[in-house]
This record gives C-alpha cells, sequence and structure tokens, in this order.
C-alpha cells in the first residue's frame, strides 16, 4: 500500500470505525485469523419454495471504539448488554451476509461487499462465491440496498470495470440522485458530519462507483414485483433510498433488511439509539421502530446484512423491547423456510 492508500484508509477508519481496520486494530490480526482462506465462509444454501438461495459472506467489521457507535447510544447499558450476551465489551463484529438468490432464469445478488475497499477481514464474497460454484459473469442481476462503500466497493474493481459486468445493477432512483449530488451539507443530522474528511471520502467514493455502474443501472419499481418473486420497500434514514428486499416462492417469504441493524443486540431492543452511518439519524430510528413492530408481528423471516452470519432469524416481543431471533439449525445442509 503506497503511503496516498494508507492515509486514504486510516482516514476512513477514523470515521467510519466499522468500516476500515487497519485503525482500529492496529496491526494485530485477530486470532480467529488461522489461514489465508480460513474467513471464507462456505455458502449457507437455503431453500425458498422454487427458490434457491446461498447466504454468502464477504467476511466481518469491527467497531472497536464503543463511543463512537452513536452518540445517542448509552454506553453503560451497551456495555451490559454485551457481558450479559458473553461479547466482548471492548469492540463489536458485525457479519456482511450477501443472499444470492437463483430463479428458474436470473441469478440475483443482493449487494456486494467491501470490494476495492477491502481490509484482511473483508473483501471475500469472490471467494465466497466460488465456493458456491458460481462465477461473476453468471450474475444477472444485482440489487444495491444502498450506497454505502461495504455494500458497493464489490461492485467494480480498481481501475472502475464492473466485477459483474453482465449485470443489470438496480438501486433506488433517490439513492443513486442523492449520492450523486451529495455535499456535506446533506448530513447535518448525522453523526458523520462530525468527521467532514471521512464523509467526503464516502460521498466520493459512492460518487466513483455510481458513475461506474450507471451504463447497467435500472431504478427498483416499488409499485410492481419483479421476475415474480421480488418486492421492493423504500425505507429513509439510514440513507435516503435504502430499500428492504421482499423475496417470494408461494406462501414463502423472507425480507433482506440491509442495515437496520448492525448488532443482533443492541439495535433490536434500542432503536432509540441509532447508529453513527445513519443520513439522518431521527428518521432511521423511526424506521427501525416500525421495523421491529411489523416484521414482529407478521412473523416473517429476516436476513440482515450486518447479523452474524448467516443472518437469518426472526424478530420477536418480549414485553416492550424487540430482540433478534436467529433461526435455528437442526439439519446439516440446506435449511427449509
Ligand atoms: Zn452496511
Amino acid at each position: 500500500m503506497n503511503r496516498r492508500e494508507l492515509i486514504k484508509k486510516t482516514a476512513l477508519a477514523a470515521g467510519l470505525g466499522i468500516f476500515s481496520s487497519d485503525l482500529v486494530f492496529g496491526q494485530k490480526e485477530p486470532h480467529i485469523l488461522s489461514g489465508a482462506n480460513s474467513m471464507v465462509a462456505e455458502p449457507q444454501r437455503l431453500e425458498l419454495g422454487d427458490l434457491e438461495i446461498f447466504i454468502l459472506s464477504d467476511g466481518f467489521l469491527r467497531l472497536s471504539n464503543l463511543n463512537a457507535f452513536s452518540s445517542r447510544a448509552d454506553i453503560g447499558v451497551m456495555k451490559n448488554i454485551l457481558h450479559d450476551n458473553f461479547r466482548s465489551e471492548d469492540f463489536i463484529d458485525t457479519g456482511m451476509n450477501i443472499p444470492l438468490v437463483r430463479t428458474k432464469d436470473r441469478l440475483v445478488l443482493i449487494d456486494s461487499g467491501m470490494g476495492i475497499f477491502s481490509n484482511e477481514m473483508n473483501g471475500k464474497l469472490l471467494d465466497c462465491l466460488s465456493n458456491a460454484g458460481i462465477k461473476p459473469e453468471q450474475i444477472t442481476d444485482i440489487f444495491i440496498s444502498h450506497a454505502h462503500i461495504d455494500h458497493i466497493g464489490g461492485l467494480v474493481d480498481k481501475n472502475n470495470n464492473l466485477v459483474f459486468q453482465r449485470a443489470k445493477h438496480h438501486i433506488a432512483q433517490i439513492e443513486f440522485e442523492f449520492w450523486m449530488n451529495a455535499g456535506l451539507e446533506d448530513f447535518k443530522n448525522s453523526d458523520l458530519s462530525k468527521n467532514p474528511k471521512n464523509l467526503l471520502f464516502e460521498i466520493d467514493a459512492a460518487k466513483r462507483i455510481l458513475s461506474a455502474i450507471k451504463p447497467n443501472l435500472l431504478y427498483f419499481d416499488y409499485q410492481n414485483s419483479l421476475y415474480e418473486h421480488f418486492t421492493f420497500e423504500l425505507v429513509g434514514g439510514h440513507t435516503p433510498g435504502m430499500t428492504f428486499i421482499n423475496i417470494r416462492s408461494g406462501d414463502k417469504q423472507f425480507t433482506y433488511i440491509a442495515d437496520q441493524a448492525h448488532s443482533d443486540v443492541l439495535l433490536f431492543p434500542y432503536p432509540e439509539w441509532g447508529f453513527f452511518a445513519d443520513t439522518d439519524i431521527d428518521l432511521a430510528i423511526s424506521s427501525r421502530k416500525k421495523m421491529n413492530k411489523q416484521l414482529s408481528k407478521s412473523r416473517v423471516a429476516t436476513i440482515g446484512y450486518h447479523l452474524p452470519y448467516p443472518g437469518i432469524g426472526f424478530i420477536k416481543k418480549e414485553y416492550d423491547r424487540y430482540h433478534w431471533n436467529p433461526l435455528v439449525q437442526f439439519t446439516i445442509g440446506s435449511i427449509h423456510l
């Protein structure tokens, strides 16, 4: 890495915490790294009616400064929750779960991981895809939940060439237009505004990647289903155009909630804390509360990008708080939803 790249990465880590780890980790590798490929997960295979789904992993991200989680979080309560859940009280790890859906004639990838911004803890998507027996050129569609770099970094290579060259790239129109025109003044209600240098890096990265995918771009249609199996729901707050993706086959369904929860134990019970990377923290808080209510009531299976791998489970209400209930597996191999 040359000096310029190092400065960029370090600046990014300082501001975004979990999005880069050179600074967060220092020179130490986490103890779970035991071999070059040790973090490339074997894809988790699911069957959802007629659909075959793989949950791929890009690796993980680590927030090593609990104070950076959100300016509204109660650190004392946070540490107690981490302790009660047998987690480290010094850092928060988040997963990076990427669903791949095979319909009768489409192969749809949902988000793309850190890609060109990756470090030793992430950037594993292509290896994981290969473990599923699939080549990048076979992907027909990519659904981009939102344009943060841990979701779009895998769309291009270092020369801005598309990684999934034959794929149609789908995103919310409002998301595309927001980032292409974004400036610091658009983040007045975000913790990100506290570190303008890093925020500018994030904005520039989004502009660069969204410009590269523009020739292959389609906008989500929120009124109609796509390819019989997919519907889209605009969810404001984390970013202006963040989109939930509902995947259906017959009476089976699950909902991809993207970045509505960066921790399985913190944000479901305490949505009012928000998250530092929310573009509009108040809107993000109210949309998380709405999600908790809706998905606990409907009992629809959920997959979260940042939840512990493979990130599949249910939101349940206990007394006056909501909690994540991971799917329990009784067999090895495919899960049937
Ligand atoms: Zn994310």
